[in-house]
């Protein structure tokens, strides 16, 4: 097994609340990895327990890493390197970059710990692997030692921390705190690089956490995810192998909303309405959309783990989605 280094703040809470359950129709457990960490909190931590874990290992002085120009990962990405002394450049994917987005929200903390942002056009990022391989040729003509994250940090070694996060679970289980120790029925989560999907879908499965795992996609669709998870899992089983390489998620593709981290106005209403009624917050790029897949999933599964992955610098940078929703 590959080492890890810890970064996040574990075990997350689990969280109950019945006006969540009236509003999704069944009874959920809140998996709270949105505060796995400070700067850092959601998913991204947990995976670069291990990609950074192996940047050290591999001697790096610098990370690179690419994603949204809201993207979670490439600020957690950041603020991990600046609490290991280590650089970080991000190639993020804007519309134009000769007019840059405003630094708010993820961009605002990239900033802060200070990374080196490269903006790069939507047709770039499509090319975006061979985009980063060449900043780390340029790095290492300067005589850094680059150690380059896949988007999202979605590969085997990344998605071990969700193989990691259903064993946690299994122990909260165990414990007692989602009433006794039996399976849930399904876990939901947000799906938009695949290596949560992954390593959740190999842990339910081998830490006996539910029997099915259900990965909301917020951008491209099945087919796509089917291939990207599918590939993830092998390269998971292969650094894990008592893991059961057969273990899939199921993946909808019905619920991205009218494009990538806009929320559909049904969806942005929902996301108001939980927080309202429970003080929980749920972005608009990811789990929102999930929670709210989770409230129209048919059939129901009646005892559900819900992943919550972060995403609140990416809702802090988003008050015109919600604007209307503003002193009513
Ligand atoms: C990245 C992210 C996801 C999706 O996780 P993947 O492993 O990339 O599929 C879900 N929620 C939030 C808040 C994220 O930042």
């Amino acid at each position: 097994m590959p080492n890890k280094i810890s970064l996040a703040a574990l075990p997350t809470p689990l969280f109950r609340h019945d006006r969540l359950d009236a509003l999704c129709g069944t009874r959920v457990w809140v998996k709270r990895d949105d505060i796995s960490a400070s700067g850092a909190a959601g998913n991204k931590v947990r995976k670069l327990e291990y990609l950074a874990a192996d940047a050290l290992e591999r001697r790096a002085t610098t990370l690179i890493t690419c994603g949204g120009q809201q993207s979670n990962h490439a600020r957690a990405t950041a603020i991990v390197a600046a609490e290991l002394g280590l650089k970080t450049v991000l190639l993020l994917r804007t519309a134009d970059p000769a007019s840059p987005p405003p630094p708010v929200g993820n961009l605002m903390l990239d900033y802060l710990v200070g990374a080196e942002v490269r903006f790069i056009t939507p047709a770039e990022y499509r090319e975006r692997d061979r985009l980063m391989a060449a900043v780390a040729g340029e790095l290492e003509a300067r005589g850094e030692r680059p150690y380059v994250i896949p988007e999202g940090g979605s590969n085997g070694l990344g998605s071990l921390g969700y193989v990691d996060a259903m064993a946690e679970v299994r122990a909260q289980l165990d414990a007692g705190l989602a009433d006794g120790p039996a399976p849930f029925d399904a876990v939901v989560h947000a799906c938009g690089s695949g290596g949560t999907s992954a390593g959740t879908a190999l842990g339910a499965r081998r830490y006996g956490v539910a029997p099915v795992t259900h990965a909301v996609a917020v951008c491209d669709d099945r087919a796509y995810f089917e291939a990207v998870v599918g590939r993830i899992i092998e390269e998971t089983v292969a650094l894990s192998p008592e893991l059961d390489r057969s273990a899939r998620p199921v993946i909808h593709d019905a619920w991205k909303g009218p494009a990538y981290g806009l929320p559909s106005a049904e969806q942005a209403a929902f996301i108001v309405e939980v927080a309202r009624k429970t003080g929980l917050l749920v972005d608009p790029v990811y789990t929102g959309k999930a929670l709210f897949a989770l409230s129209r999933l048919e059939p129901k599964p009646k005892r559900v783990l819900f992943l919550h992955t972060g995403g609140l610098p990416g809702l802090l940078a988003q008050s015109e989605t919600f604007a209307g929703f503003f002193g009513s």
